[in-house]
């Protein structure tokens, strides 16, 4: 099939088919972490690159011949609503199956109310926000001529206020560019205005064109987690388990871990949990003995506590 591939397994679509809507590459933008490599020639005006008859046709067989597709995925070479007719397709995929539909995209075009109009009927879109100043915006998505940054926050902020599926907002994470506390804190400002359902934060883990990509460490990931959370959820791009060794020392091991970044209550209790299995009062009463040290401050982010160090 020359436009449909998977399913592909991924953390946050679980069994998604990807429909690839464009040539390759075709972008409004020439982000520095681009995993297609350098945009040649930026493509700004929409169009059907390929019938839509076909690409619909090679969806509704792979539905037909694929068992367990979790969601229908709408990415590509490039941005996806480049492809003019996605609104078509994404109503006559609907038709056929009951498979939710998800597109990614820059979101470059979501000032366009033709374009806003055609995804209303997803179920799922998620925009990108790597910056929150134009002046990072320029630096990493390097957009066409024309796009700018206040229009591109402009399109997520009307967006929002006309769509009712999930908006689920992507932040690519790079060292030393919008890994800074003031970077994330002008990020967070936007988003708690855009009002996503949630943000993922994705990393730079693919190759980049211009070897100026970074992945940011994990205090870094934890301090974006902390502090992009103030707008909404945060998924956590890795998460592994936090290990905290042994039970000799635990505040001494505690603390190490929070002048560093914040804690996730959650998270915390679940580690305690692993080194006293089976002993909940245990758990229980080092975390009282541990908050009864003075050293830590419980913080409400968005939904999750954290415990952070006392001033
Ligand atoms: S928007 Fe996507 S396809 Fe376009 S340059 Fe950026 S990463 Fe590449």
């Amino acid at each position: 099939m020359k436009h449909v591939f998977g399913p592909v397994s991924s953390k946050r679509l679980g069994h998604s088919l990807g429909v690839d809507l464009l040539p390759s590459k075709s972008c409004s933008w020439n982000c520095i972490y681009c995993q297609l490599g350098r945009t040649k020639q930026f493509v700004s005006e929409r169009s059907e690159f390929f019938p839509k008859e076909l690409i619909l046709e090679e969806i509704l067989q792979a539905v037909e011949t694929q068992t367990a597709i979790d969601w229908i995925t709408f990415v590509g070479s490039g941005e996806t609503m480049l492809y003019k007719p996605v609104g078509w397709l994404v109503r006559e995929v609907k038709k056929a199956t009951s498979i939710p539909v998800a597109v990614i995209t820059n979101g470059s075009l979501l000032h366009l109310p033709e374009v806003r109009q055609e995804l209303l009927e997803t179920d799922a879109v998620l925009p990108s926000l790597n910056a929150g100043s134009e002046e990072l915006f320029n630096r990493i998505d390097r957009p066409a001529p024309g796009f700018s940054f206040q229009q591109h926050i402009e399109g997520l902020k009307r967006f929002r206020q006309e769509y009712s599926g999930k908006l689920w907002v992507e932040v690519m994470l790079i060292a030393g560019l919008n890994d800074t506390d003031e970077a994330l804190g002008d990020m967070a400002a936007i988003l708690t205005d855009v009002h996503p359902d949630m943000i993922h934060i994705v990393l730079p883990t693919r190759p980049a064109p211009d070897g100026l990509v970074g992945m940011p460490d994990d205090d870094r990931i934890e301090r974006a987690v902390f502090i992009l959370s103030r707008a909404a959820p945060v998924i956590h791009p890795a998460k592994g388990e936090m290990e905290l060794g042994s039970a000799e020392n635990l505040l001494e091991t505690v603390t190490g871990i929070a002048v560093r970044h914040p804690l996730q209550e959650r998270e915390l209790e679940a580690a305690i949990g692993r080194l006293f299995p089976g002993m909940p009062t245990k758990v229980h009463e080092a975390m009282e003995s541990m908050m009864a040290s003075g050293r830590f401050d419980k913080v409400l982010q968005g939904e999750e506590l954290y415990w952070v160090m006392r001033p």
